[in-house]
């Protein structure tokens, strides 16, 4: 599973979403952005940095 969490890129914000794909975190992210902090233009840079901020998430279970 992996993991964006919103805080990463946005000081403060609590949001985050989990997807078995990167695609599919792209897109909900792009979503969030533009309906919680108004980010209407969807740079291409911005993309590159949900990218880099998705983060594989440890099962705590499997240990
Ligand atoms: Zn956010």
């Amino acid at each position: 599973m992996r993991l964006f969490e919103c805080g990463s890129l946005v000081p403060g914000c609590e949001w985050h979403t989990r997807a078995n794909d990167d695609a599919e975190i792209v897109r909900r992210v792009v979503e969030h952005m533009r309906t919680a902090h108004g980010e209407t233009i969807i740079r291409e840079n911005m993309i590159d940095n949900i990218k880099a901020r998705i983060t594989d998430e440890k099962n705590a279970n499997a240990a």
